[in-house]
């Protein structure tokens, strides 16, 4: 089933998470490890992650160094299909421009219709540790409102292939990102809402949310995209702080700040079981106040660590 069709139905606020697919060599025991234990609270949908190549250089004889792309965490389509496949839950993987022709987006799409997956998030993709900023591929998309306007073509039965005649349309339901706190490289939240609106307006279904910890930010958001037209459901994102390192990491990665309360409660913590306790509690907060405040969803980012969104969870659904 699709996102928006659960969300519309829904009578109470969803309960969903996301995944990242585990590193090369290892096997899918490691995604079933990460989703046993969140079963039990009905996940109405299971985010997987895509990640595009890396770029590594191997050394060679004679000390040369050789360039090689490497896809370190493949296997996006196929965790979607096994996971649909074991638990029945919806499953949504990411589709992102960066790496990809239009033509291997379409057959990635073909793909995913063909599994009877109809679920995708469009996601333009984050510029690879090698490169400044994000280059697209020569036949590929800029951005996510692209993509978006290539899975809205398909699902109008608009292949790449002019000449294709009565081709079955796919019947995708598309999510988009949205970012409370502004997305890194957007001048200022006038211009982020602007595009983020030209992502619906392409035809996206609703919005998940980067992560945040400032509940005020969310709600500001939402109250400036609705001020914007932009209608579709807001699915606000949450990972609970794990460790300590995480004050840097978090801010450096996702260009996020963290309030004063938080940063002063981990800070107090002598070890990361403490921190772990503290970001539980944190998210739960959190949690109460998103569905006091009547979201239609709570997605919780695991990076393949259930074990605290299970507690919270257990407080929530
Ligand atoms: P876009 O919507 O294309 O926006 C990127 C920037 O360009 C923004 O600053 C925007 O304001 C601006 N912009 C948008 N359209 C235009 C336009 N037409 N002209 C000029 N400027 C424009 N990354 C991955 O690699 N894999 C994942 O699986 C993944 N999952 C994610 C899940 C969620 C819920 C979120 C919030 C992010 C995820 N990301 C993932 C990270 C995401 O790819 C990055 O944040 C990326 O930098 C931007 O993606 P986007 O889809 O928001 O891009």
């Amino acid at each position: 089933m699709k996102v928006i069709d659960h969300i519309n139905k829904a009578k109470k606020p969803l309960f969903s998470f996301e995944l990242l697919p585990p590193l090369k060599g290892k096997g899918i025991q490691s995604i079933y490890d990460g989703i046993d234990p969140l079963v039990e609270f009905n996940p109405s949908f299971i985010n997987v992650t895509y990640h595009r190549e890396e770029f590594i250089y191997k050394k060679r004889e004679k000390g040369y160094l050789e360039k090689i792309a490497i896809k370190k965490r493949p296997g996006t389509v196929g965790i979607c299909a096994a996971i649909v496949n074991k638990y029945k839950v919806d499953a949504v993987p990411h589709i992102i421009c960066g790496g990809f022709t239009k033509e291997e987006t379409e057959n990635a799409l073909i793909d995913l219709d063909f599994l009877g997956i109809d679920n995708v998030l469009a996601l333009r993709g984050d510029p690879i540790k090698t490169e400044p900023a994000f280059i697209p591929e020569k036949e590929g998309h800029e951005h996510a409102v692209d993509l978006v306007k290539q899975i809205v073509g398909l699902n109008k039965g608009i292949y790449m292939d002019e000449d294709l005649q009565n081709a079955i349309p796919t019947d995708f339901s598309i999510g988009v990102a949205g970012y409370p706190e502004k997305h890194f490289e957007s001048p200022n939240m006038k211009s982020d809402i602007n595009y983020l609106k030209q992502k619906i307006d392409a035809g996206a279904d609703y919005i998940i949310t980067q992560l945040f910890y400032d509940t005020n930010k969310f709600k500001k958001f939402v109250e400036l995209c609705r001020k914007n037209d932009i209608h579709v459901p807001i699915i606000p994102g949450l990972k609970p702080i794990s460790n300590k390192s995480q004050l840097i990491s978090l801010s450096k990665f996702f260009h996020i700040d963290l309030p004063d309360d938080l940063v002063d409660a981990i800070e107090k913590c002598k070890n990361d079981a403490a921190v772990k306790q503290v970001g539980i509690e944190w998210a739960i907060q959190q949690s109460k106040e998103l569905i006091e405040f009547g979201v239609p969803c709570i997605h919780y980012y695991t990076m393949g660590k259930s074990v605290a969104v299970r507690e919270i969870a257990k407080a929530i659904y």
